[in-house]
């Protein structure tokens, strides 16, 4: 969640240095996160194409996976890096007040039309995100994550810990339909 990376140069000290790689042409720094050896087989389980902003992301397989967990609630399968793998909390938050769906909705419960607009966003807010941070506007454009006034009807937004992995979430109960 606070990871990061730099190219080329290291940036943060050595306490925050997990993982250092040199290359012929450069090298490559990680900080502040967890690094696990693994084995060649357990590289070959990993569901590349749940990568949510890969060139391979297939939103299909991603349908198929949330189809076949109808009890799960739209907070934690937008948290389940078996379907998107990528997004966070932040992610999660803004994703659900663009579609306006509440995140203790049952993804059952929502209609196919509004699953696919779930699985299209998180794809499309990642790349803003993205974007964003690259630009240091992230915080700026967020409209519910953090907040305390809902920015479309101006009534107060609920905090609340969520789902089964009980993350912060922030929604405005007038906007966000409760499925
Ligand atoms: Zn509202």
């Amino acid at each position: 969640m606070f990871g990061s990376y730099s190219v080329d140069e290291q940036t943060k000290p050595d306490k925050s240095l997990r993982l250092s790689l040199f290359f012929q042409t450069g090298s490559l720094y990680f900080y502040t996160c967890s690094v696990k050896s693994v084995d060649l087989e357990f590289l070959s389980t990993i569901d590349w194409e749940a990568d949510i902003m890969s060139e391979i992301w297939d939103p299909k397989k991603a349908e198929k996976k949330l189809k076949s967990k109808s009890e799960m609630m739209v907070c934690d399968a937008l948290m389940n890096q078996d379907i998107f793998s990528g997004v966070g909390n932040i992610i999660k938050n803004e994703v659900l007040f663009r579609i306006g769906v509440q995140p203790e909705s049952l993804i059952g419960n929502l209609p196919a039309k509004k699953l696919r607009e779930l699985i299209a966003e998180a794809r499309n807010y990642s790349f803003d995100f993205l974007d964003w941070k690259r630009e240091f506007v992230l915080k700026k454009k967020w409209l519910v994550h953090t907040k305390t006034i809902c920015p479309k009807c101006c009534e107060k937004l609920v905090k609340k810990q969520t789902g089964l992995g009980k993350r912060r979430s922030f929604y405005c109960e007038k906007d966000q339909k409760l499925y």
